[in-house]
């Protein structure tokens, strides 16, 4: 089979290896769409942001999968030979309290797929059959991909600042996760004011669905958002863009007792709680990822609210081509990067 690696910083080979066998409780994958996300990029860069099992060069990146069921380990009792499914990213303990209650993403042992085993841009892979989530019916492949993380991923931050029909969410970053926050509030039914400073990604921002959008090199976010929701601020904002300027303008552009979600990755950050919180009683969610106990909601309500997340799909490309698509990706020129198959 054909599967995409990263044997050195700035380098993606295609290769040809083996295909997997499915030990007991696993299956095994046949990949129909499998979607590039920042994170493989990180590998790409040569920096490590999970800890690493095995040899990271040989591990084939890819953690946004989709496919059909091909074939059973010893002991698969729940997924069925032929079944379309897409791939939750986690392998986790299954035994601590974390996991226990559910919450797979706080698990001390959560490993990645992609990073810690061999993960998805790859013809085939395996996973243990409870890592398959079922795509309802309506569900295409590109669309499961995507829901494997920028869809669950956005749902699960949505809910938490609590969006619905009466609500204004400013979403800071139209990047892939900003731009499928974009659909995904939409689908709530709230009110959407984005923020980016790539003119592109606003113009998109706008096809999406947001009401109105703002390049904070051009106009004062902070006062616009304010001027925009009755001078008082938004109800909630949701960051998908790094750094210390999109935390803060977030923090600063909601009203008292609003509600941030941070799903940008950062190292550091100068905030100022006295004002931002204590006085404002505005709340900030970390949010990452979900969990696979959410899927079938993430997954109904996208199909039954018709978020079209292929939207966000700006390439696609066969594994052979992995080597273009990996610096296309990196350009930060696109949408998602998504690997097919036919
Ligand atoms: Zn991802
Ligand atoms: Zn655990």
């Amino acid at each position: 089979m054909t599967a995409a690696k990263i044997p050195a910083k700035g380098t993606v080979k295609v290769v040809e290896e083996p295909i997997p066998q499915p030990k007991k409780g696993e299956v095994l994958i046949k990949m129909k769409a499998s979607a590039l996300c920042r994170s493989d990029l990180h590998r790409y860069h040569g920096v490590q942001i999970f800890e690493e099992t095995e040899d990271e060069k040989n591990i084939t990146p890819g953690h946004e999968p989709c496919g059909i069921v091909e074939q059973l380990g010893e002991g698969v009792s729940k997924v069925k030979k032929g079944e379309r499914v897409a791939i939750y990213l986690g392998l986790t303990c299954g035994t601590c309290p974390d996991c226990l209650r559910g919450d797979l993403v706080l698990c001390p042992e959560f490993k990645c797929i992609g990073f810690a085993v061999n993960g998805a841009h790859a013809d085939y892979m395996t996973i243990p059959e409870e890592n398959c989530l079922p795509l309802p019916e309506g569900m295409d492949f590109i669309t499961g991909a995507l829901a494997t993380d920028v869809g669950g991923t956005l749902y699960t931050a949505c809910k938490r600042v609590g969006l619905n029909g009466t609500k204004t969410v400013v979403i800071i970053g139209c990047g892939p996760m900003g731009s499928g926050g974009i659909l995904i509030a939409r689908g709530f039914g709230a009110r959407v004011i984005a923020v980016d400073m790539d003119e592109e990604r606003l113009k998109l921002a706008l096809e999406l669905g947001a009401e109105h959008v703002i390049n904070p090199q051009k106009t004062d976010a902070v006062k616009k958002i304010k001027e925009l929701c009755g001078g008082r601020g938004a109800d909630a904002a949701i960051v998908t863009a790094g750094g210390n300027t999109p935390l803060n303008t977030a923090l600063n552009c909601v009203r008292p007792r609003g509600q941030v979600a941070l799903i940008a990755e950062s190292n550091n950050a100068t905030i100022d709680p006295s004002n931002q919180f204590v006085r404002t009683l505005i709340e900030l969610k970390g949010c990452w990822y979900f969990n696979r106990s959410d899927w079938e909601e993430i997954s109904r309500f996208i199909v039954d609210r018709k978020i079209c997340l292929k939207k966000i799909s700006s390439d696609t490309f066969p594994i052979s081509e992995a080597a273009k698509a990996f610096p296309l990706f990196d350009s930060g020129k696109t949408q998602k990067v998504v690997f097919l198959w036919d």
